[in-house]
């Protein structure tokens, strides 16, 4: 929706093709809700660019726009000596990603700023900060109506063919299909783009877009313990876990949760597997010790569309126009996944900027 918005608001003319019956059921309603500042990603990398970018543009949008979000600041904590290196690598890549106002916390500083938490040094990341999500999807398709974009829900894609001036889309809706001809088809279908970029007759494997899923859950805590922590608090991240680490993630309201953890699955679902509970709270235990046992309870689950399988390195977002691959004018975005939605009005921009250059 993002995209739509900055697409419309260029003159275009844009259709939003939603599959289920209303807009965020699935992963933009299912995730930490964090806009990241963008210290952990390769430099260089797209997912790097658009977050630091994506990060000062959200809380523009927010301010502008009353969308609910706050400013919170995070700490990554180390909490033995022996991680305190990796801690120092961390700050040094986010200072070369661009990310403003980051600063190594000792002890004292820790303890200072977060009476509850045990660490011995920290990065404080002064930019990050949590959104109501739901807020944001919302805003961004009223914008993208206001310039003139119209959403069909229940509209499921189900074939693309190439026409030699553009795609003829065939739509599914209930028990009839329709066909949809368009100039530009831009493929934000968030866990299943690699099939529609499969329909467009891309081999996915060779072009490495086959997707693997991999879910994140979450614990709450309950409400006391909410008020403990002011900022996010995250570990320092092993290398192969596929996450961050197990965090707290936090509403705008101020709710606390942790999660997510790291999972790869087969299917699409989203139930919370209790026996999760044991490794959640040794995960958290040595900087966050007010979190007893008996205080988690299963919340949520999201699912990352991961474009890396378990154990592989870290791949970068996909947002192509695949011209090179006969299809001018197929844009596709794949493994959208976080710091997605952190990026998204960088990601959008930089999708209007394709479809410039094709039209
Ligand atoms: C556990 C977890 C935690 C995360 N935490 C954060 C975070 O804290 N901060 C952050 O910046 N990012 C985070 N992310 C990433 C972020 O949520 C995603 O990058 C972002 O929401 C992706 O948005 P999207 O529009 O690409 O995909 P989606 O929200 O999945 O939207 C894709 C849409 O395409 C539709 N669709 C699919 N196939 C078809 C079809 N054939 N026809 C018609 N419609 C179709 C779907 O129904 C869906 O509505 C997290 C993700 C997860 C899973």
């Amino acid at each position: 929706m993002a995209v739509a918005a900055q697409v419309a608001a260029k003159g275009r003319e844009v259709y939003i093709l939603e599959k289920n019956e209303t807009f965020g059921k699935e992963t933009s309603s299912r995730n930490s809700e964090t806009i990241h500042a963008g210290i952990y990603y390769p430099e260089g990398s797209l997912k790097a660019e658009t977050c630091v970018a994506g990060n000062a543009l959200l809380y523009e949008l927010c301010q502008q726009n009353g969308i609910a979000h706050r400013k919170t600041g995070k700490l990554i904590v180390a909490t033995k000596d022996e991680e305190v290196g990796k801690l120092e690598a961390l700050l040094q890549r986010g200072i070369r990603n661009g990310v403003r106002g980051l600063t190594m916390l000792s002890r004292t500083e820790v303890r200072e700023l977060e009476p509850n938490v045990e660490g011995v040094a920290a990065i404080f990341s002064p930019s990050s900060g949590i959104i109501d999500s739901h807020a944001l999807m919302k805003f961004f398709l009223a914008r993208a109506k206001e310039k003139g974009a119209e959403i069909a829900y229940k509209s499921k894609v189900v074939g693309i063919e190439r026409l030699s001036d553009g795609y003829e889309v065939t739509v599914e809706n209930g028990s009839r299909s329709f066909p949809f001809k368009t100039e530009v088809l831009i493929n934000c279908a968030g866990l299943h783009s690699d099939r529609i970029a499969q329909l467009a007759g891309i081999d996915i494997s060779e072009a490495g877009y086959r997707l693997f899923y991999c879910k994140g859950e979450y614990f709450s805590v309950g409400n006391s313990k909410s008020r403990l922590v002011e900022r996010l608090i995250y570990p320092v991240p092993q290398p192969s876990t596929g996450g961050m680490g197990i965090h707290t993630v936090m509403d705008v309201e101020g709710k606390m949760r942790l999660g997510p953890n790291a999972r790869y699955v087969n299917e699409i679902d989203y139930k919370v597997d209790e026996s999760q509970k044991g490794f959640f709270y040794h995960s958290v235990k040595a900087f966050l010790p007010f979190i007893e046992y008996d205080d988690l309870e299963p919340e949520m689950a999201g699912i990352r569309p991961k474009l890396q399988g378990p154990g592989e390195d870290i791949r970068d977002f996909v947002i192509r126009h695949e011209q090179d691959r006969g299809l001018p004018g197929f844009i596709n975005l794949i493994g959208i996944e976080s710091p997605g939605l952190t990026s998204a009005p960088a990601i959008a921009e930089r999708v209007e900027g394709i479809v410039k250059e094709i039209l």
